[in-house]
């Protein structure tokens, strides 16, 4: 019996209900990821217990003569891995990190551009219900609804029309290479300052397999839990002219003490994926992402833009005659976890929108490969038809799923994720 077990059953228990569910299911959120047991670690050490409001050599509090190297650390692997100016490795999360530049770079009311949610940008990006579309000016822009694609000059003429402060530039549902240089270009052109959110690639960055922002915008924020392979945190790296400006806002503008057992945990990723491994990590993950998009194109699914170039594809499920609710539930069922979607043009509400949206990051962390993908595409067009198909009694559809939950099972016990034990430990 574990400490957790003996002073309380009843966490304990759901914690390791949730472990059992994260082994045995097929993870296809593309935004989760599996952490080594050494970044779990550090997640779950002593350093939660101490205080360090400042930064590192400038504190509000005493005793921070390993809390200082721990950040300083984070902050080099960082750099080194990135190649930024500045470094802040406090924000709590990836949101707290976008608020932090609005907080530092704009002022409210001031007019800032970014990707609309329907179109894959992400909340923090000028969304109506979100802080950043409430106290902003926000302008959206969106993908070309033929194609898939950003296109650049619609953005450069939104951005010329709006002539905005912020433009955001990153996505949580675009399966393309972002250009980069494109939204500097256009940033330059309307003298915007231009913020690249790297949330969901950040590991693909890291690793050179999709092109870095750092030399040419502004500002990069990122989460560090997704592609990253890190905790749950966020960093903001930018130019040093704006180094004081971040670092105030992140405290003590939106934030009092950092997570240090996050940071200390920041680090241990960072440094993992500074080696050979994680690289071959990085490009295993689009390797996987464009033969399960092919393979389920051969299968009669709809891949948005026809493909991928990261780690995620984007599936309208019109062309199987079920909607992406009707799918991702179902999936569940059968032991395949995505995400309902919006589609680009989707004529369908965001509740119960046309699409799924699934990504390779964690799957390929427990060792899946082509053969792997190849299954899963079976599987997933199985559920499709058994879903579409209105002649299957609610029974026989559940027992079906269930049959394909067990095959899913078989097949994840082969495939230990990191940092969970293997079944009846
Ligand atoms: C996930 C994500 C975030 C927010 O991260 P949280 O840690 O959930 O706050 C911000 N931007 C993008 C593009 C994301 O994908």
């Amino acid at each position: 019996m574990s400490r957790l077990d003996q002073a309380d059953p009843e966490v304990s228990a759901m914690i390791a209900a949730e472990q059992r569910r994260q082994h045995a299911k097929i993870r296809l959120i593309p935004s989760e990821n599996y952490v080594t047991q050494a970044v779990l670690d550090a997640t779950g050490s002593i350093l939660t217990n101490k205080y360090s409001e400042g930064y590192p050599g400038d504190r509000y509090y005493e005793g921070q003569q390993q809390i200082d190297k721990i950040e300083q650390l984070a902050i080099d692997r960082a750099r080194a891995l990135f190649g930024a100016e500045h470094i802040n490795v406090q924000p709590y999360s990836g949101s707290p990190a976008n608020q932090a530049v609005y907080v530092a770079l704009a002022q409210p009311g001031d007019t800032v551009m970014g990707l609309s949610l329907a179109h894959g940008g992400h909340l923090t990006h000028g969304a109506g219900v979100s802080i950043s579309g409430l106290h902003y000016n926000a302008v959206q822009y969106g993908v070309d609804v033929e194609t898939g694609y950003l296109d650049y000059d619609e953005i450069e003429k939104l951005a010329v029309q709006t002539q905005p402060k912020l433009i955001f530039c990153g996505t949580t549902a675009y399966p393309r290479i972002l250009d980069f240089e494109r939204f500097a270009a256009i940033g330059k052109k309307v003298g915007a300052l231009v913020v690249a959110d790297i949330a969901h690639i950040a590991g693909l960055v890291a690793t050179g397999v999709h092109p870095s922002p750092v030399d040419h915008v502004d500002v990069v924020t990122t989460t560090t839990h997704k592609s990253l392979r890190g905790p749950r945190g966020g960093m903001i790296m930018c130019r040093k002219q704006y180094a004081q400006a971040i670092d105030k806002a992140v405290f003590p503008g939106l934030q009092g003490g950092p997570h240090n057992h996050t940071t200390a945990a920041v680090a241990v990723a960072l440094k993992e994926a500074d080696t050979d491994e994680f690289r071959r990590y990085a490009q295993a993950i689009v390797d996987n992402a464009q033969i399960l998009g092919a393979a389920l194109m051969e299968r009669g699914f709809g891949v948005v833009s026809g493909g991928t170039d990261n780690h995620l594809l984007l599936i309208d499920m019109s062309t199987k005659s079920v909607t992406g609710n009707q799918m991702s539930k179902a999936l569940d069922a059968a032991g395949i976890v995505c995400n309902y979607n919006l589609v680009p043009g989707d004529t369908r509400s965001a509740r119960r929108p046309s699409g799924i949206r699934i990504g390779t990051p964690a799957i390929t962390s427990r060792g899946f490969g082509a053969n792997e993908m190849l299954k899963l595409a079976d599987w997933m067009n199985e559920v499709a038809e058994i879903r579409a198909d209105a002649s299957i009694e609610q029974d026989a559809r559940r027992q079906a799923y269930r049959r394909i939950a067990e095959q899913v099972r078989e097949l994840c016990d082969q495939f230990p994720a990191p940092g969970i034990d293997a079944p009846n430990n």
